[in-house]
């Protein structure tokens, strides 16, 4: 249900955010209606907080609405399935979807509105601009991901316009994409303070994400070894491994041993850039990439050099 744009304040007063409360959010389907129902709460100087998402909600999702509640008068997720950061042989069509339990997850967490527009009301038939992120987007998933960043940085920038909220909540699991933004950001002089939170890993540690849906359970099982390549990098170089090139060969080889899974990238860059490293100075991150039959799974940790 959309709501009505005169429908006055979408939630109680300025210390709305001391306990997490479990109400139905108030669902958004158009610009119109955020615009509309925020402005009230613009007004009156609460600190609007927003968390961009693809759905199918998992505990990585809900720690980032938890962040947001912590921080935030007023916490609006959006749900939206882009279709221009998939290339045209992904799985956008097959991406897991459910509405229904995304509300109801939202709902625990506190969330005051859910913001889930269709790809119509999000892109114009005639729409033709597009943001094209820096060198940051090139590497890693940019260069096997041909206008992946580019998708993304656009659909963000339309959020943060439409939205026009104070903080922005994103997930290190996606390391490259936290960069991208906040690159996008800082060059095109968006105010909104971006936070990136953990990552939230299975009791295992492979990292939660949507795609994990698609594994079945050998695949499941040998996923986590992206997690284990990783982990075993972050002990090396707390041992004093600073060469970048035999950390990528051991994570490379880590994640090969698994049959079921092709190791796409396996890598070690700078925090900030994505650029590739050849030697570890203070800190980096190990980043890697592999496809497990439907799933492309993406982990990354931070390498630090012990004092
Ligand atoms: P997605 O719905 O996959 O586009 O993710 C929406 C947001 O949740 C992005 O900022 C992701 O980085 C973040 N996210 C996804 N998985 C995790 C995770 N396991 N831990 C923390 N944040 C995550």
């Amino acid at each position: 249900m959309a709501i009505n744009p005169s429908v006055p304040p979408l939630v109680a007063g300025p210390d709305s955010n001391a306990t997490p409360r479990s109400t139905t959010p108030v669902v958004v389907t158009t610009k119109k209606g955020i615009r509309a129902g925020l402005s009230a709460a613009r007004r009156q100087g609460r600190v609007i907080g927003l968390v961009p998402t693809m759905g199918y909600f998992h505990d990585g999702h809900l720690s980032l609405m938890r962040a947001a509640r912590n921080d935030c008068d007023l916490v609006v997720v959006s749900i939206f399935v882009n279709p221009t950061q998939f290339g045209p042989d992904e799985d956008l069509e097959a991406y897991p979807r459910d509405t229904v339990r995304d509300k109801r997850l939202a709902a625990a967490e506190g969330v005051d509105i859910v913001f889930i527009p269709s790809v119509d009301e999000m892109y114009r038939t005639a729409h033709e601009t597009t943001i094209a992120p820096g060198a940051v987007a090139d590497t890693l998933c940019g260069s096997h991901r041909p206008g992946h960043f580019r998708g993304v940085a656009t659909v963000v920038v339309k959020l943060l316009n439409i939205v026009g909220p104070d903080r922005v909540y994103f997930g290190q699991k996606d390391a490259q994409q936290a960069a991208v933004i906040k690159n996008v950001a800082a060059d095109l002089d968006i105010a909104a303070i971006i936070k990136v939170c953990p990552t939230v890993r299975d009791h295992d540690g492979l990292a939660l994400s949507s795609r994990n849906y698609y594994l079945n359970d050998v695949e499941r099982g040998q996923a986590v070894v992206l997690y284990q390549a990783l982990d075993t990098a972050r002990e090396a170089v707390s041992a004093g491994e600073t060469d970048a090139g035999r950390l990528m060969t051991a994570m490379k080889a880590t994640v090969d041993e698994q049959p079921l899974l092709a190791c796409e990238y396996a890598d070690v860059v700078d925090t900030v850039t994505m650029q590739p490293l050849k030697t570890i100075e203070d800190e980096a991150l190990a980043v890697v990439a592999a496809r497990a039959g439907r799933a492309r799974l993406i982990d990354n940790m931070l390498l630090k050099r012990e004092e």
